[in-house]
């Protein structure tokens, strides 16, 4: 039978480490200043993606269409969506 040690399980509590742009020493990621040349780092900005407004409302119809509340007719001026939202 395995005895499961649950209590020696222990998570190593991993630093994440990035380099100083300055001086290129490893310094913790949370840094806000670099501990050896004391020079204060620029934050980084994680890239949103920047979504395309068509892409968005072909999002939003998809979800429309996913629901019921519209179909969509493919036509040859392009795909138009006709609304079932109501009864007629
Ligand atoms: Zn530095």
């Amino acid at each position: 039978m395995i005895n499961s040690k649950s209590e020696d399980i222990t998570f190593s509590r991993r630093i994440i480490v990035k380099k100083c742009p300055f001086c290129a020493e490893k310094i913790k990621n949370d840094a806000i200043v670099c501990r050896y040349c004391g020079k204060e780092i620029p934050k980084e900005e994680t890239p949103q993606p920047v979504e395309h407004p068509k892409n968005k409302l072909n999002k939003y119809l998809g979800v429309l269409e996913a629901a019921g509340q519209i179909e969509a007719v493919p036509e040859q001026r392009g795909i138009f969506y006709r609304y079932n939202g109501s009864p007629s």
